[in-house]
């Protein structure tokens, strides 16, 4: 029996500063992984739970873009979700989220992300067994029903890191999107999501992708990710932004909008730049009361499909991992995790992350 401990930054409520704890780690259960904690970058939604946004149970260990080395292999865990053979000392990343058991959502919907039940890593109480399931800490339990995926040597940690969460949700985005050969695409926020999706879009057969924010650094940077034109929309007027973009589309403006800025109040915009048939995928709304005023209208005059995506299936992940493969030496990825902390930093990690003074914050336990 092991008698080890280990240590997680851990928050007793919303906004209460990260103190470290040791809690006990056990021995894993035939059907669980013990991972050993190589990196966590911190996400958008780390930020939205940690300042009361969205409910998370205290005290928590967040953190859900984690990657780590197998510290312990349960007996009854052979392979990857690939059909790789797993091993002690390997790199894996897994699913952002875990669920086991009788799903509506999986086998009828294809929507195994929205199973009645389904829990998520860095959004667990820390006081209970197995106390590590979240990534800012030495440590994470992966428990059954979460979908693993062993990492290929060549990845960096700073490249592998994000992919089993904002990268392989942008897979689900794009592919809602349908994005397709000679498509104009614009996007509507180039944080790590954004940056992605013009490179995923590119991919996909964009000919023109847009890309939009008002941070200068994210709109310089998207252009080595594949954004052939970018639209600094500080202090501008929305209906010039529109018309701009619309006139990069000619004859009735682009095929495709993505929102994954998170504000609301860019839908209006975005609707306007769409031509009529036009597609519209919204991944970035994650908080509540997100409300806005629409012209519905619009919907039925220019015969606009609005979908929603949150998250993504198994196999997004999968179709991330290559992607990002495929695709290190044509984008710089390893850039957008732009600066690393300790355990022990956690604080100014996020209020950096929180303020974007760094693109994507990475914890090293
Ligand atoms: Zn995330």
């Amino acid at each position: 029996m092991s008698q080890r401990t280990a240590r997680a930054a851990v928050y007793d409520a919303p906004n209460a500063p990260f103190v470290i704890r040791e809690f006990p780690l056990r021995d894993v259960h035939p059907d669980e992984v013990l991972v050993k904690v190589s990196m966590s970058t911190i996400c958008r939604s780390d930020i939205h739970s940690y300042h009361g946004l969205r409910h998370n149970p205290c005290p928590g260990i967040l953190g859900h873009e984690i990657i780590g080395v197998i510290d312990q292999l349960g007996a009854e865990i052979k392979r990857d979700m690939r059909g790789d053979t797993l091993a002690v000392g390997d790199r894996i990343t897994w699913t952002e989220y875990f669920h086991h058991g009788e799903s509506y959502y999986r086998d009828i919907h294809d929507m195994p992300q929205k199973s009645n039940g389904v829990r998520k890593y860095g959004h667990d109480l820390a006081a209970e067994d197995p106390h590590f399931l979240g990534g800012f800490a030495e440590y994470c339990y992966v428990l059954p029903g979460t979908g693993i995926l062993k990492l290929p040597d060549e990845l960096s940690d700073e490249e592998a890191t994000p992919i089993n969460c904002g990268v392989a949700t942008m897979v689900a985005v794009t592919e809602a999107t349908r994005i397709g050969l000679g498509d104009v695409v614009a996007i509507q926020g180039l944080g790590l999501l954004g940056l992605y999706g013009c490179a995923m879009a590119k991919s996909r057969g964009a000919r023109l992708v847009i890309g939009i924010d008002s941070v200068a650094d994210r709109l310089e940077l998207a252009k080595k990710f594949g954004a052939d034109v970018t639209i600094d929309i500080t202090e501008r007027d929305e209906d010039d932004v529109v018309a701009e973009i619309r006139a990069l589309a000619p004859p009735d403006g682009v095929d495709a909008v993505i929102e994954v800025c998170g504000i609301p109040g860019v839908i209006p915009a975005g609707l306007k730049m769409l031509r009529v048939g036009g597609r519209y995928t919204l991944g970035g709304i994650v908080s509540a009361d997100a409300n806005v005023t629409i012209d519905a209208n619009m919907f039925v005059k220019k015969w606009i499909t609005l979908k929603g995506v949150h998250n993504y299936h198994p196999r997004h992940l999968i179709q991330a991992l290559d992607f990002v493969v495929a695709n290190r030496g044509r984008y710089p990825f390893k850039d957008i995790v732009d600066s690393t902390f300790k355990l022990e930093e956690l604080g100014e990690a996020f209020r950096s992350a929180s303020d974007c003074s760094v693109m994507r914050a990475a914890v090293v336990p």
